[in-house]
């Protein structure tokens, strides 16, 4: 089931072969809750814990490719939520730090990784439009949940020649990336619709 997942990715036009071979060995069963786990290999997003969503493996994967992320990287991602592109993030070799502002999924998703081998660097309970500054700066930033307006904490944490990938948009979200060029130097690439959960501010 996770091969057929594999092979709509790629005919999705996903071709990160390191992606699509993390997506080929992550159990996205385990980081669904057991109601859903029948659909855990469809292309689709799911309710999760507090009312959030794991999200539709085409968007991991998305998301994932625009990081170009190498082994060692140092990746922050907002909104761990069930863990799932954290899991990818380090499958990639990235080392992880995360922020997740639902108490609830927090505490969940930091027992549940350790358990299936996935060690991020730090899982924090906090608000991610702070980003992480004690952490920073990172190589890449990934924002799983949709922003109403990129938060200048971020682009500023990110490291020279660093990318910012974040779903920017109130109803429908259109992911954009940031490559940082130099201090003040960024440059800016859109790419198509997408749909996330809000990125809501301070914690819950
Ligand atoms: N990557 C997760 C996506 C979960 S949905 C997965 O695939 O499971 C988006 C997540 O972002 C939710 O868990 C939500 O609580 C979280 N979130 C929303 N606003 C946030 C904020 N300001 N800081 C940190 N996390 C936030």
């Amino acid at each position: 089931m996770r091969q057929k997942l594999v092979e709509t990715l790629i005919n999705k036009d996903i071709k990160d072969k390191d992606v699509l071979k993390a997506i080929g060995k992550i159990p996205r069963h385990l980081f669904m809750d057991s109601g859903f786990i029948d659909h855990a290999y469809q292309d689709k997003a799911f309710p999760i814990a507090a009312d959030q969503t794991i999200s539709q493996p085409y968007t991991v994967a998305f998301q994932s490719e625009l990081l170009q992320i190498e082994p060692g990287h140092k990746v922050l991602e907002i909104g761990t939520g069930s863990g799932y592109q954290t899991a990818v993030l380090l499958e990639l070799g990235a080392r992880v730090y995360s922020i997740e502002r639902q108490q609830e999924l927090f505490k969940k998703t930091s027992k549940f990784l350790p358990k299936l081998g996935y060690r991020a660097k730090s899982l924090i309970f906090g608000d991610g439009y702070k980003g992480m500054p004690v952490e920073a700066p990172f190589q890449s930033i990934i924002v799983t949940a949709g922003a109403p307006y990129v938060p200048n904490p971020l682009l500023s944490q990110l490291a020279i020649g660093g990318r910012l990938v974040i779903p920017v948009g109130d109803d429908v979200q259109v992911m954009t990336l940031f490559i940082r060029k130099g201090p003040k130097d960024f440059e800016k690439h859109e790419f198509g619709d997408f749909r996330f959960v809000p990125m809501l501010e301070d914690k819950n």
